[in-house]
Formats: C-alpha cells, structure tokens, sequence
C-alpha cells in the first residue's frame, strides 16, 4: 500500500489568522463538533469501522507514549501497518472512499498480533476476521447482493426497501437520518431514526406489514456533537447563523427533519460568512435504496482576498462582457452575477472530501428559496495538482518550472472567469427576443428559441451541463490574457502576465488530456462534464493547426503535452473564439441540433486518445487523502496546529483529534 498512498494538505493560508478571535473560537467549536460527528460516519461505512478505529486509536496512541516498541517487526510490514491506519482514517472507515471497494492491512495477520501489548489483544482478536477479509467487497449494495451497507440489515431486499419508502410518504417521513431493519418473523419492519431523545416506539399498519418506529439511533454521538453546537452559537457571527444552529441541534434531539430543512432554509440565507459550516445528514449516495444519507460535517473558511477579487471582475463585468463574440442580444441587459463564493477547508469530516457544493438537497428548498454553489479552493487546488515527487505528470521537463510556479494564480484566474463570466453571460432568447434578429454564424433568420417553461436543461437534456461547463471554460480562457483580468489579479511584472495567459491556456489542455481518465470506452460515455468539457476544448486546440498543441508519447509518464506560447494569438485565441460563439449562440437560441452535433464532435475521444487513455489509466494516482490541521485552545487564544504530509502525519492529527 506504501507507494499507493497519495496524501495532500489542506493548505488554508492566511484565512485562519484572518479571523476575529470569535471567529477561531466558532471554527474551533464547530470543527469539535464536526469530529465528535465522524464517529456516525464511521459506523454508517461497516459495522466494524467503529471497532477498528478504536483498536487502531489505542494502539498509535501507545506506540507514541514509547510503550509499543517496534524492534522485531521488518520495516516493510510496519510502513504497511502505519499506511492501513493512514488510510482508514483518511476514508473514515475500511472501504474506499472513492472505489467503494474495501481495503485490509498489508501487514500479516502474525507480525501485527507480535506488536500487540496484552491490553489490545482481545480487542484484536474480536475484529482481525473480518479487518482481514476482503469481503463484502463494495460498498452501497444490498448485503443481500453480495455487497456492503450499514442503512439496511441483512435481510432487507429492494422489494422491502419500496414498501419502506411508500410507507415513509405516506406518514410524511424523511429518510434521510434513518436505517431499515426487518425481524425474521418477517412481518416487521423496524425504521431507526438518528436522534437524541428516545420516546416509546411508534407502531403502524401499512399493506399488512407491521412498521416501528425506533428513535435514538446515534444518540451518544449526536449528544456530543450538540454539546458542541450549543458552545457554537455564543460565538455565532450573526441571527442567521444562531438559528441555524438552533435548528440543526432541535433536529439531532428530536430527529425530526424538518428542523434541518428550517436550518438549511436559514443557511442559504447567511451569504459568505467568514466561517461555513454544513452539518447533517446529507448525501444519500451509499443507501442502496439512494435515500438515506450519510453524515457530514465541514467547516471552511472564505478567502477574502480571493472574494475581493471575484467582486472587482463582477464590478468589471460591464467592461469585458461586450468583448464576447456574440453581439448585446445575446447578453442580458443587465448583468447577474452567480451566487457563488470561494472557500478553503479547514475541518471536513466526511469519507471523500468534493472539490464543488451545491446544497441544499431537499428540492422543495432548492426549487422555491435557492440554494448556494461554492467551490472549495484549496480541495480543487490539491486535486489539480498532479505531482509526483514534486514532479507533474504529462509536462516536459523544461516545463517542470514555468508549470509549476505559475499554475497556482493561473487557476485563481480561471475559476473566477469561469465562475463569474462563465456561467453569468449569455441570454436565453424568448420569442420576442428573435424578431428581426439574425443568427450571427449563418447570417439567416433565427428560427429556434425558448417558449414558455422551456428550460436549458430541460431542453438540452444530459448535453446541458457538460456544454455549458464548457462554455464556462471557454470563457475564462478567452479572458485570461486581458489587462483588467491581470490587474484584478495583481499578475506581477508584465513578462509574468505573459507566463500566467500561457500556463493557463497550458493548464487547459493538460487538463484535457487528463480528462480521459474518467471517460468510459464501455459506455462510450463521459462521467464528469468538467472532464468532457476540458476534453472538447482540447480537441478544438490541437484542430487549430500551427503546433500550437503536441501531444507525444514520450518521458517518464509514457505522453508528453505542451502547448506552444507563441501561437495562441495566432491560432489559439481565434479557434476558441469561432467554438465560443458557437456554444453561446446555440445556447442563447435553443438550437438542440447544431449545439448536440458540434458538441459530440469534440467531446468523441478518437482511436488515438483512447490509447493515450490507456497510458494515463497506467499512471493513474489514487485519489489524494487529506491530513488535516487541528483547531486548538490555546492560552485564551485559538490556534491552528498542522501535521506532516505523510501517513505518520495523518495518525498524529487523529490522536489529538480525539483525546
Ligand atoms: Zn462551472
């Protein structure tokens, strides 16, 4: 496992010093409840996760006391032994955060019992059958399929999972912070409810089956996590802030839902606080039956530096917008900004950390009050990283430096212009709108547009979210050479704003080609429109002719990329620009046609790429595992304690994590 470990930092900067001493003492009070929760999480991945952390807590906690010593045991068996536990905190639990697949220490069953001190050997022995085995070996199907989950017992088949759901909307239940069980008698189901308090069971009849309703699942970790809260919300920054809270914590008391729905409603209110949290049950991606969620918990800070200069781009919007190749009937009249707010992660328990939130899930909230969209800077920053040994895949050596220093404040650029100007240009054209007005490719009337409730999405269908993300990226590359941008962003001397307008048009096709890594040749299909998007762009670049893109298989990664600096204004810039106003125009007139043909003639990989996607399937990294900072009390002040970035490092911040 040692050499398949890939660990990042959460890097998070100047924002914690950043804060108001109220601020750290709410960050820290949040972040203990945030770890009280994780013990929840670990239970919903297996059964035995609970019980293997433990065993595994006790037993790093002993060897750093001086108390194991390690003498006899080879080094290679205890790296294993380090990278198991190194691994199993870092996903919450012995299954894979991004596989699903379960994962058991390297290190033989014989030379961990050696490194055993009596105290932990029963405990040992209770769980190495099952830490040894590799079954049930995936995560979020039926144990009555052969697989893996915590929210339903053994027993319970789709079938049972149905009739639970009919039952749940006939009483107006969430599913959300519950688990089906089923006696063997077989005409009883039994619903755990997550919550503090537990009344009397609750009795029902429904379709000749017997339902109870249990509450107090959880209850001893929900108990502290509210211990927590409660601290909270005296150093809440604002009203939002306290009734969200109040509400989240009557929910884990009661676990009734409806209080969290009553606190996300109040979240999606609280616009960029210095310090975000999400809390709750949350994501229902593992329940087989996809509605019962598992627990999540983060706090994350804004970066106020990088707010600032999202809002001088938006406050510039009115200057750049109009250099679009499209003409001000394809613009709105005014300019919308998104609703979208930048942050670096502090604390995120949870198995998988995303790089994007865009909550909340309960569509009624979504549908008729809004929701927000953040992206989290420093998750997206680790991920896009792609080094090993200091050294990123795909990049010539001679490239190794310019790639390296400049790609940091390349992406800042990017993701603000792809966040702002991307996704808050353009217009849908309404009937009204098309009168008199010609299509600017064609030079023909307009024919097509959005009638009444016609949709993007529901237009374009699965098509919507990858072209549009495309368009989005389009857009920032369009940008990434102007003056205004470079000023915003404070890009240095003049010959480093020509370096970052590179690497960031570099980045992109890098990017691209990495992109196939989640392309299925089985399924011809792309699993995130990110990657299919950047996968297009790609391919419109190396049509642009001149070199301007060379992809060869050459170097330690098995294929080279690079992209000639002196030929995107020659023949990079017009080639986006000519694709660009293809994707606006045909988004802006709801032309389903020429938008779905353009689009899949870029976005096919060729016979050639799915090789090249052979040789990056080869190089592919396990997906990163975060060591995570501390948030500490510290002689009346708050304080940020960080860890190595190694496997050591990640067993360090659990011990001091929980005391
Ligand atoms: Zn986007």
């Amino acid at each position: 496992m040692n050499s398949k470990l890939n660990i990042s930092k959460l890097c998070i900067g100047n924002s914690f010093k950043q804060l108001s001493l109220r601020e750290m003492m709410y960050a820290y009070y949040l972040s203990q409840a945030a770890w009280a929760g994780a013990k929840i999480t670990m239970k919903q991945r297996s059964p035995e996760s609970i019980k293997i952390f433990n065993l595994l807590l006790s037993f790093f906690r002993l060897h750093r006391d001086g108390k194991i010593k390690v003498g006899n045991v080879n080094p290679q068996n205890w790296g294993n032994l380090v990278n198991y536990a190194a691994m199993f905190f870092g996903n919450l639990g012995n299954y894979n955060s991004f596989t699903g697949t379960k994962f058991v220490p390297e290190i033989p069953k014989n030379e961990f019992i050696k490194l055993l001190p009596t105290s932990l050997v029963q405990q040992f022995n209770e769980i190495s059958e099952v830490m040894y085995s590799s079954s049930p070996e995936q995560l979020g199907d039926y144990i009555s399929n052969g697989g893996m989950t915590t929210y339903h017992s053994a027993n319970i088949t789709p079938e049972d999972a149905e009739l639970a759901q009919r039952f749940m909307v006939s009483q107006k239940l969430n599913a959300e912070n519950t688990r089906l069980l089923k006696r063997d008698l077989e005409k009883d189901y039994i619903i755990t409810v997550a919550s503090i308090q537990s009344p009397p069971p609750q009795v029902f009849e429904f379709e000749d089956k017997r339902f109870i309703i249990i509450k107090g699942d959880y209850s001893v970790e929900l108990k502290e996590v509210n211990e927590h809260l409660k601290k909270a919300i005296g150093y809440t920054a604002n009203l939002n802030q306290k009734g969200m809270l109040t509400n989240f914590i009557q929910s884990f008391e009661t676990g009734n839902i409806d209080f969290h729905k009553a606190g996300q409603r109040i979240w999606i209110k609280d616009h960029s606080p210095n310090v975000e949290t999400i809390i709750g049950f949350i994501e229902s991606y593992e329940d087989p039956a996809g509605s019962r969620a598992e627990f999540e918990f983060m706090v994350a800070l804004v970066d106020k530096k990088m707010s600032d200069r999202f809002q001088q781009l938006v406050a510039n919007a009115t200057k750049l917008l109009p250099l679009l190749p499209w003409s001000a009937d394809f613009e709105k009249e005014k300019f919308q900004s998104p609703d979208f707010t930048s942050i670096n992660v502090l604390t995120f328990a949870t198995p998988g950390i995303p790089s994007g939130i865009n909550l909340p899930n309960y569509d009624d909230i979504r549908g008729n009050e809004g929701f927000k969209n953040v992206s989290l800077a420093n998750i997206i920053q680790a991920s896009n990283s792609g080094s090993i040994n200091n050294r990123i895949q795909f990049i010539p050596q001679q490239f190794q430096e310019v790639f390296g220093k400049y790609r940091t404040i390349a992406f800042e650029m990017q993701t603000g212009l792809h966040e702002l100007l991307g996704h808050g240009s353009g217009k849908l054209l309404g009937p009204k709108d098309i009168e008199n007005l010609n299509n600017p490719i064609t030079g023909k009337p307009i024919t097509t547009c959005y009638k009444d409730g016609e949709t993007w999405s529901g237009l374009f269908g699965s098509l919507s979210n990858a072209a549009e993300e495309c368009r989005a990226e389009c857009i920032s590359l369009y940008f990434s050479g102007h003056d205004i941008v470079h000023s915003i962003f404070n890009v240095g001397t003049p010959q480093d704003a020509r370096q970052i307008h590179w690497i960031s048009w570099y980045w992109m096709v890098w990017a691209g080609l990495k992109s196939l890594e989640v392309y299925s040749p089985d399924k011809q299909k792309w699993n995130q429109a990110h990657s299919q998007a950047r996968f297009a762009i790609l391919q419109v670049l190396l049509e642009a002719g001149g070199d301007l893109v060379k992809i060869t298989e050459s170097g330690p990664d098995g294929l080279e990329i690079s992209l000639d600096q002196n030929k995107i204004d020659t023949n990079g810039f017009p080639a986006i620009r000519v694709f660009l106003e293809k994707l606006g125009v045909y988004k802006a007139t709801a032309d389903v046609q020429a938008l779905t043909e353009l689009f899949n003639k870029y976005s096919s990989p060729t016979e050639l790429m799915l090789k090249y996607r052979e040789i990056i399937i080869k190089g592919k990294r396990p997906r990163t595992i975060f060591v995570q900072p501390n948030v500490q009390i510290y002689q009346n002040g708050v304080r940020l304690v960080e860890y190595d970035l190694t496997p050591e490092g990640i067993i360090d911040s659990f011990l001091d994590r929980y005391k």
